[in-house]
């Protein structure tokens, strides 16, 4: 899953990235509103987490441009302490969530969990496709009774795929989701970690879960 972070403070920013990007998520910053608009606009993210204040624009106005382009993913805002009146207004222009500064870490990820779990075809914490099961919190994979290791990356590039079971999924599609804007989209960083994810739950199996759809991308069936 990846996320977009619109915050000017930088210390802010790099807290909550860093502990995102522990957690598995691909985490890109934007510093002002126009970067942070142009990000959201020109990506794909999976959630949106977005200071209020800002310098130029603020983040409510970000929220009702991005609304009014019929952008639907969450976004969370960050707000300051008692600013009863900016909350209303937040959730009014189409925010889903807001958490007040200062703020835990864990809240912030108990927060965009829940809303990303929100699509109704996911029920609880855990995904399962066949005899294959992620627990989104406790970051584990078992296949059968077998508990399976994988990479950070692997992990994220396994729930992808699982929260879009039955979907073929482009190599561009996979990229965007799943890694961050830093990645070289002419490599074959997308095949190479298939591969290794393949190895670790098909392998050993008769009945295999990720398919290759050729010439578009890949499947989890
Ligand atoms: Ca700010």
């Amino acid at each position: 899953m990846r996320i977009l972070i619109v915050e000017d403070e930088e210390g802010i920013a790099s807290f909550v990235g860093k502990g995102l990007r522990a957690e598995g998520f691909s985490v890109d910053w934007a510093a002002d509103d126009r970067k942070g608009l142009w990000l959201a606009k020109t990506n794909t993210y999976d959630l949106i987490v977005l200071d209020i204040k800002l310098p130029e624009k603020d983040g409510i106005e970000i929220c009702r441009e991005l609304r009014k382009e019929k952008k639907t993913l969450p976004i969370i805002m960050l707000t300051v302490k008692s600013e009863t009146a900016t909350k209303v207004e937040a959730l009014n222009a189409g925010a889903d969530d807001y958490l007040t500064k200062p703020f835990s870490f864990e809240e912030l990820l108990a927060r965009i969990r829940a809303l990303l779990r929100r699509p109704e075809t996911i029920v609880g914490p855990k995904l399962k496709v066949n005899d294959l099961e992620l627990d989104t919190l406790s970051h584990t994979v078992v296949r059968g009774s077998k508990s399976i290791q994988l990479s950070k990356k692997e992990f994220t590039l396994l729930e992808y795929f699982m929260r879009n079971a039955g979907i073929t999924l482009t190599r561009n599609m996979i990229l965007e989701h799943v890694w961050d804007m830093n990645v070289d989209p002419f490599t074959n960083t997308v095949d190479v970690h298939v591969r290794f994810l393949r190895e670790k739950i098909d392998s050993r199996h008769r009945r295999k879960l990720l398919h290759t759809i050729h010439g578009i991308g890949y499947k989890m069936e």
